[in-house]
């Protein structure tokens, strides 16, 4: 997204690549935009929200983070942090469904100034007086493009109303400590596999990552004996914890069978090697 949008932007800007542990080191007045993905799709590993957008802002850049990884998995407070934009999706820990339809954040400074990229009908100050000049809506209306897809939205509203009553709170804390239950459970029966997230559980979100040779094949095994992880090459085994409905047995009952399938090299089979689109 970021390289089609300097292309289509034309005016010179770079998209520069840093490692997490060297994004403060990397924020300079050169920084138009901070862009991060709070929570490392691959190790889980947390970014300071607020400490680097203090710091972006310090430079005199904007921030823009990305919650595909944190929605629903902890608390997140972007008024509080002082953040600009954010996006996400809320089919992974929101349970929106596969396509379900992703959100984004102006902060309210920005509302009157920020300009859509696709200036859409939907987003028009009076979508329905079909006028040929772009007037852009008040406020957040505006980011609006087109007719909201309802269908996906009336199963997500489904979805969201698990949440009435949660306290992302408690939820932050039972995901942790699923977390950690997973990595000494798995860390005990499986000493082949490495752990590629922060063993402090307020340093992760709510994934656990483990590295493996045979991964691909061995999360395979794992999904056929119904414990559902993904994989993200070259070796990365990933599970995600969400506590509205799995719990301490299920943990435990998963690294069992990880370790089955480990341990028995049940995974080297050949419809286990066989790569499909999705990993
Ligand atoms: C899943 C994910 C997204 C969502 O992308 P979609 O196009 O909505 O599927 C965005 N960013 C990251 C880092 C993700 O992991």
């Amino acid at each position: 997204m970021a390289s089609g949008l300097i292309r289509s932007l034309g005016r010179g800007h770079e998209l520069r690549l840093v490692e997490p542990e060297e994004v403060d080191a990397a924020i300079d007045d050169s920084v138009a935009v901070l862009m991060l993905t709070e929570v490392d799709y691959r190790t889980g590993r947390l970014h300071d929200m607020a400490g680097l957008t203090v710091r972006a802002h310090a430079a005199g850049a904007l921030t823009l983070w990305d919650l595909a990884h944190s929605a629903g998995a902890l608390p997140v407070d972007l008024s509080g942090a002082g953040a600009d934009f954010a996006a996400g999706c809320t089919y992974k820990y929101l349970n929106g469904g596969p396509g379900a339809p992703a959100f984004i954040y102006v902060a309210p400074e920005h509302l009157e100034t920020a300009r859509p990229a696709l200036s859409g009908w939907m987003g028009h100050e009076a979508p329905f007086a079909f006028d040929l000049d772009y007037r852009a809506g008040a406020r957040i209306e505006r980011m609006r493009v087109g007719t909201p897809p309802v269908i996906a939205l009336a199963a997500l509203e489904a979805a969201l109303d698990c949440w009435d009553g949660v306290d992302m709170a408690d939820v932050r804390r039972a995901s942790i400590a699923l977390g950690d239950l997973f990595i000494a459970e798995v860390e005990r029966r499986c000493p082949g596999l490495e752990l590629a997230s922060p063993r402090d559980g307020n340093a992760r979100g709510s994934q656990v990552s483990f590295l493996f040779d045979e991964g691909y094949a061995a999360m395979q095994a794992l999904i056929a004996r119904g414990v559902i992880g993904d994989f993200r090459a070259p070796r990365t085994m990933r599970f995600g914890f969400t506590p509205l409905y799995i719990g301490e047995a299920e943990v435990r009952a998963a690294a069992a069978i990880l370790e089955e399938v480990v341990a028995g090299r049940l995974w080297d089979r050949p419809e286990y090697r066989m790569r499909s689109a999705v990993t």
